[in-house]
């Protein structure tokens, strides 16, 4: 028996967007996401959120991003890379502390300030209990990362995405993700609102579409990567704390609940 990992409640596909530095914009951005039914994730700067009136502020987090991840972007938004080592903790252990204060929920999701990155950046995360980290490196592609602190996203919002939607709705492969970056200022300086108005019309309402925050998906695929088989693929055991679901080689999807080992006849 050949098995197949789906998204949750069998979906095939999966949609996620992810929006830098917590600005004023974001706001809008929300109120488009909530309309049609999006989820975001959003990575911030601890250390500068408060420091001009175009941000969104420490104390305005939970009611402006409600509903939607809130992710780390370094406490001052530095080139991780050529930081001291030392430095490079102190900007991400005191960006993770101020937001889960601010928040009072675990924090440990990320972007990479600018998008740059080495081993050691990796290295250092790892350290400090981020689980995922968004790179800037397109792929026009709906893979899911090999390694998630170097989960690379499918475009930036200006990158033709309305194209790339049309073929990943008409796509059928399962784990499709089709992962969506940006700065909403942009939308502002480019007076181009209409491009992420349309593209969240275009992608709305489909059955077959998970629309995640980042979190939910890194969360959602460890758990399928924990996922264990009998050799013939009739037994399936889920030793994650989710439910997971698979689809059989004749079609059949299953939910196999958080700690259930299901025997498929
Ligand atoms: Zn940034």
């Amino acid at each position: 028996m050949e098995l197949t990992f789906l998204y949750p409640e069998g979906k095939l596909k999966a949609l996620t967007f992810s929006y830098d530095d917590g600005v004023a914009q974001d706001r809008r951005l929300i109120e488009i996401f909530n309309r049609s039914g999006m989820k975001g994730t959003f990575n911030l700067n601890a250390g500068l959120q408060d420091s001009h009136n175009n941000k969104i502020h420490l104390n305005e987090l939970n009611t402006v991003y409600a509903g939607h991840e809130i992710a780390c972007h370094g406490k001052l938004h530095p080139f991780m890379e050529r930081q001291p080592l030392l430095s490079r903790v102190e900007d991400v252990l005191e960006d993770r502390k101020i937001l889960e204060q601010a928040v009072g929920k675990i924090v440990n999701g990320m972007a990479y300030p600018y998008g740059t990155y080495d081993s050691r950046v990796i290295h250092t995360l790892t350290a400090l209990g981020i689980v995922y980290s968004r790179t800037v490196r397109s792929t026009g592609g709906f893979g899911l990362p090999d390694n998630f602190l170097e989960w690379h996203p499918t475009c930036h919002h200006r990158e033709n995405m309305a194209e790339i939607g049309k073929r990943f709705l008409a796509g059928s492969y399962p784990l499709a993700l089709f992962y969506v970056w940006g700065h909403s200022y942009e939308f502002d300086n480019n007076n181009n609102w209409n491009i992420i108005e349309d593209f969240c019309a275009q992608m709305a309402g489909q059955e077959n579409i998970w629309y995640a925050a980042n979190m939910e998906i890194y969360e959602y695929v460890t758990a399928l990567r924990s996922v264990v088989t009998s050799a013939d693929g009739r037994i399936v055991k889920n030793p994650s704390a989710l439910s997971v679901w698979l689809r059989t080689e004749d079609y059949r999807v299953l939910e196999v609940k958080s700690g259930q080992t299901l025997a498929i006849f």
